[in-house]
């Protein structure tokens, strides 16, 4: 084992940069919006951009920030209690971290991070990875170089960055980590599933390390991460031969992740952190944080993923593999929690979340979290009843179910479908199938309750599903019921 460390010295530490939550901007009140609308703004460009601005997020000059937006640092804490990291409550000042670039124009960023910086947490850990620190920054505008525009609809939108001591040794490991943890922060609503997370990679083998910048998907970070260890081996292999020393082919910097060719490329020496000229920022006080404010967040912090698991397979007694796939996404798992509110036995139903309400999601390209999917627990109760007391078959509401997506709908709403058929129309096929099955009548009035049963189904498969349940129930318990005897 100590033999396999030391030929192979990988060693990875991340940057995670994620969208805090939040209805507002970081220094300004203009609104914020799902930076995956953001991301797509190329279509967007002619209508959406630049839509929710002000002088405060455009850095026009004379304009000053206005105090840090609670909710982002709300959403902070509630991240550092996750990892148990040591939150600073007093010294929180915010820094200017200047560079020059189109997608900054008042040449500075804002953060509390940097050279001077008291940063907003420190230390705890994530699944067996230390937390080396995490801090607040607003994010600047986005320009693209290509076609020469610029979108400050992000600029202003405040950011987490979340710090990891190099304890990672190989990309699988980083890559479930990153699940592992985007799927605790979507439980306290932290962040900005849909836009995703950027991420600054560090690796190093034998020399300095590299850091790979603005990762943003989970693929990419694998693929650089391997290409990265293999060329670093490749070149410490081949030392010798050349004759080089570490540090000329090993230097620290920055090389940049070129997805279309699969490799890395160097982009700079690392800058030092002096080069951004770190100052305390005027404009902004002191940031304080209330103890009273830390235990309030402490107190309402909802449940985490292993802790939900745990309890489903206590109360519900589910199968530990349904437990895991209901809670590796929190809309699903609510959804199911509010199925078995409405009455429904978990366990005997599990297949029409866990199955079919997937099926119909995945087949429509969308989940549960989308805006413009609205699927009501109560619904979906309403159908499992209604198959449950025979009312419709299993195939049959597997069907309707097909409809429930984008937007599900009460059975009773179901025109055309299942109830659009009149109570004279019920009756006529009552008494096809009563002639039909004068047998089953017979037992049915010897006594034989479940012969009931049969004929209802008989009428609703006549119907084809458009007779209403109740409906025929009630008409043929009414038929059958006049007995010959007049008893
Ligand atoms: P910078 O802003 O210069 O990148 P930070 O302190 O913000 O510096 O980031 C340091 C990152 O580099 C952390 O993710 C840390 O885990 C990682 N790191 C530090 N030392 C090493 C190393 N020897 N190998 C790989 N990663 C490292
Ligand atoms: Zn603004
Ligand atoms: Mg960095």
């Amino acid at each position: 084992m100590v033999e396999n460390e030391k030929a192979f010295p990988v060693k990875i530490g991340l940057e995670v940069h994620g969208y805090l939550d939040t209805v507002e901007k970081l220094f300004c009140m203009c609104r914020t919006e799902s930076a995956e609308r953001l991301e797509i703004r190329d279509s967007k460009l002619e209508n959406d951009a630049n839509s929710r601005i002000c002088p405060i997020c455009t850095g026009t000059p004379g304009s000053k920030p206005m105090a840090a937006n609670e909710e982002a640092v709300r959403k902070m804490i509630q991240i550092a209690l996750v990892f148990g990291s040591k939150i600073n409550m007093d010294g929180l000042v915010w820094q200017r971290k200047h560079y020059d670039w189109a997608d900054n124009p008042k040449g500075y960023q804002t953060t509390m991070s940097g050279a001077h910086a008291k940063v907003n947490a420190l230390g705890g850990k994530f699944k067996g990875i230390e937390i080396t620190e995490i801090h607040l920054e607003e994010d600047p505008a986005q320009w693209n170089p290509d076609s020469g525009r610029i979108n400050y609809n992000r600029s202003g939108l405040p950011l987490i960055e979340i710090v990891t001591e190099p304890q990672f040794s190989d990309s699988d490991q980083v890559v479930q980590w990153l699940k592992s943890l985007l799927l605790s922060l979507s439980y306290i609503k932290s962040v900005r599933k849909n836009a995703g997370i950027k991420v600054d990679v560090n690796v190093s083998t034998y020399g300095e390390r590299v850091e790979m910048k603005n990762l943003n998907s989970l693929e990419k970070i694998r693929k650089a991460i391997d290409y990265e260890i293999a060329r670093q081996l490749e070149i410490v292999e081949k030392l010798e031969i050349r004759g080089q020393k570490l540090e000329e082919v090993l230097p620290r910097e920055t090389r940049a992740y070129d997805e279309a060719k699969g490799i890395t490329i160097k982009m700079r020496s690392k800058e030092g952190a002096s080069d951004y000229r770190f100052v305390p920022c005027p404009d902004l006080a002191e940031m304080k944080i209330s103890k009273k404010m830390v235990a309030e967040i402490k107190a309402s912090m909802p449940e985490m993923p292993e802790v939900k698991l745990e309890r489903l397979l206590k109360t519900h007694n589910v199968l530990e593999s349904d437990a895991k796939i209901l809670t590796r996404n929190l809309e699903l798992v609510d959804f199911f929690e509010a199925l078995v509110a409405e009455g429904i036995d978990a366990k005997k139903n599990m297949a029409w979340i866990t199955v079919e309400l997937l099926r119909v999601l995945n087949w429509n390209k969308k989940s549960l979290e989308d805006e413009d999917v609205d699927i009501r627990p109560s619904h979906l109760a309403e159908l499992i009843k209604a198959v449950e007391m025979g009312g419709i078959t299993t195939l049959k509401g597997k069907q309707i179910m097909n409809d429930f997506v984008p937007k599900s709908f009460s059975l009773k709403e179901h025109k055309g479908e299942i109830s659009n058929i009149d109570e004279e129309a019920v009756e006529n096929l009552c008494r096809q199938v009563i002639d039909e099955n004068k047998h089953v009548v017979d037992d049915y009035r010897a006594g034989k309750e479940a012969s009931l049963n049969f004929l209802i189904g008989a009428v609703m498969r006549l119907s084809e599903r458009r007779a209403d349940f109740k409906v025929v129930t009630g008409v043929m318990k009414r038929l059958i019921g006049e007995r010959d005897d007049g008893v």
